[in-house]
């Protein structure tokens, strides 16, 4: 393939799990009507070095009015701008530190909040609040390429476009100031397959944090760069997998325009879901950010860096490793971890330990398929198989009360209502006399399957368990 010094970085911004970053409401979107609203407009504020931004110019010309929807509780005055923000947000800053930590990077023994001038309304004051958590880190691909973290930062989110008309556009208060973590890749990158392995690896950091999840609570933002072409910021990539064709799709675009002699724009452009691209607005300068005079500098102090150190989130490839040393298989692994079970299991572990499976079938996978085969929902579900009554279902099989193949039904008595006690009283069928009948069966038709057998005993004694048919027949049965 011929060398077009494609060169491309990553940024990623990333909702943490925890309340705003500079004020107490909670960090969710909220579905129901709008309580307060007022309207405003956006003048662009000059930089720190006098310039107004082009970007800002850009906006301004636009000349839109700005509605801003808030509610009584679950906003304050900080959204509005109508007051100064409170202290960061402690929490924050320790997940912050922690991604640092598993990114290599260097964290800034002191640091200082900045106003990044934001120039399309999604910002009640006009700026975006951004501190510089930690820097020069890296990650590594497969092949052992270095791939350099320039910075971790940590910031506010902007407030959510809900609607626009000609002359305004309209922003639901809720999202604005949600902690953000933006990680930002140097341009290390060199093909799209490159940049997907990057944001997976950062993203399986991110999972194994204290983070929002869902749609829209990640957001991945990709440069790209060819010869004689120009630094092009691809905002909103969805999916890690759209990078390749996002990526692919910009180079396409960029070598035309090369081809054709004509100048390549430094722009940024919006990721569709389809991988191709459209023009959002020119590149903003770098007059965009000064210091938040409402604050005062942020100490990150040792013990802080120490304290975020040992107590490091486990990612899920070293969770996977663990669980198999404990013996669980790799479908149940799975299903624990994407279920975000991992605390209950362990702390279940010791009922169970030659069966770490059956923890994870009462725990995870018995409750999931009762609610879909069942049409039960699945909070109600959880409201009744609480760790306690696992715990005991467990027990019950332990001491040989219950067997297995009873559980499900059990836990469908417990979920509609039946006391957890009763419901384990269920009578162990009697399978002595069973197993002499089975037995004539056998004598009877010599030299059957273990199937065909099995389809014989299950059609003669429906109320036995299927397992516990298999069991009698294996016994029985010469290997
Ligand atoms: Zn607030």
């Amino acid at each position: 393939m011929q060398d077009i010094g494609l060169k491309i970085g990553i940024e990623i911004h990333q909702q943490l799990d925890t309340h705003k970053l500079f004020c107490n409401c909670p960090s969710e979107l909220i579905d129901k009507e709008p309580e307060i609203e007022i309207k405003r407009r956006l003048y662009a504020v000059a930089g720190e070095s006098g310039k107004i931004d082009a970007a800002a110019a850009y906006e301004q010309a636009r000349k839109k009015t700005f509605i801003y929807q808030g509610y009584s509780n679950e906003t304050c005055e900080i959204e509005f701008d109508d007051s100064p923000p409170r202290e960061l947000n402690q929490e924050a800053l320790d997940i912050a530190l922690k991604v640092a930590i598993l990114l290599n990077a260097e964290i800034l023994p002191i640091t200082q909040v900045m106003r990044k001038t934001v120039v399309d309304g999604s910002n009640t004051s006009g700026f975006q609040r951004t501190m510089l958590v930690a820097r020069n880190g890296y990650i590594e691909t497969s092949s052992k390429k270095k791939i350099r973290v320039d910075t971790v930062c940590l910031e506010e989110d902007s407030a959510r476009r809900i609607g626009e008309s000609e002359n305004s556009v309209t922003f639901r208060l809720d999202r604005l100031g949600i902690p953000l973590i933006e990680i930002a890749t140097a341009p290390d990158i060199s093909s799209g397959e490159e940049a997907k392995e990057v944001a997976l690896k950062i993203g399986e950091i991110l999972r194994a944090s204290k983070v929002r999840r869902g749609l829209g609570t990640i957001r991945q933002d990709v440069n790209v760069s060819i010869k004689n072409g120009e630094r092009t910021e691809i905002k909103g990539v969805q999916e890690p997998t759209l990078i390749v064709k996002t990526v692919e799709s910009e180079v396409k675009r960029q070598l035309g325009l090369v081809g054709k002699k004509q100048k390549v724009e430094k722009t940024v452009r919006q990721a569709l879901e389809t991988g191709e691209t459209k023009f959002l607005r020119p590149m903003p300068g770098s007059a965009r950010m000064y210091p938040e005079t409402d604050l005062p500098l942020i100490k990150i102090a040792n013990d802080m860096i120490e304290s975020a150190k040992n107590n490091l989130p486990k990612l899920h490839s070293e969770m996977r490793d663990d669980l198999k040393k404990k013996g669980l298989s790799q479908e149940m692994t799975k299903l624990l971890l994407s279920e975000r079970k991992l605390e209950e299991f362990k702390s279940l572990l010791p009922l169970s330990k030659d069966n770490p499976d059956l923890i994870v079938k009462i725990l995870v996978l018995y409750p999931k398929e009762i609610a879909s085969k069942e049409k039960i929902d699945k909070k109600l579900i959880a409201e009744k198989i609480t760790i306690d009554v696992v715990e005991e279902v467990l027990e019950a099989i332990k001491e040989n009360r219950v067997s297995e193949s009873d559980t499900k039904a059990i836990m469908l008595k417990i979920i509609n209502g039946a006391p957890v006690i009763e419901a384990l009283k269920i009578e162990k069928i009697d399978t002595s006399g069973i197993e002499e009948e089975i037995k004539l069966i056998i004598k009877e038709k010599p030299g059957l399957s273990l199937g065909g057998y099995m389809g014989i005993v299950r059609q003669k004694f429906p109320q036995l368990p299927g397992k516990d048919a298999m069991d009698i027949l294996k016994k029985l049965l010469p290997l």
